[in-house]
């Protein structure tokens, strides 16, 4: 829903305070919006849990996210099992190589290489 500025006709931006947003105008001008629907709440909250899973990358309990790694033939060091889950890990700067994360599938042992 587009709304305009009473004072001078531009755009009303939305700018969102904790629980309410407001409806303000480079003029100026600003009203009270009310409080924030749900949606943008659920929205905000999905982003959030994103950022923190792509920033813990190596929180190995978040089953949604380890489900999306592709699987490899990787023996465990731990039980032998030979498929694991694998991502990879720029942990320095971006001319280094990144390190290699492994998840077994059977034990949940999770190890690193490179
Ligand atoms: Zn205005
Ligand atoms: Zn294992």
């Amino acid at each position: 829903m587009v709304q305009f500025c009473p004072e001078c006709s531009g755009l009303l931006r939305k700018k969102f305070e904790s629980r309410e947003f407001y409806l303000v105008c480079k003029c100026g001008y600003h009203e009270s919006g009310g409080t924030r629907v749900d949606q943008a709440i659920d929205q905000e909250s999905i982003r959030k849990k994103t950022e923190t899973l792509e920033s813990n990358f190596i929180v190995v309990s978040e089953e949604d996210k380890i489900a999306l790694h592709p699987q490899v033939k990787k023996t465990c060091p731990k039980c032998e099992y030979k498929k694991a889950d694998s991502w990879q890990v720029q942990i320095r700067s971006s001319d280094e190589p990144s390190t290699h994360f492994f998840r077994c599938l059977k034990c949940k042992h999770t190890w690193r290489e490179g």
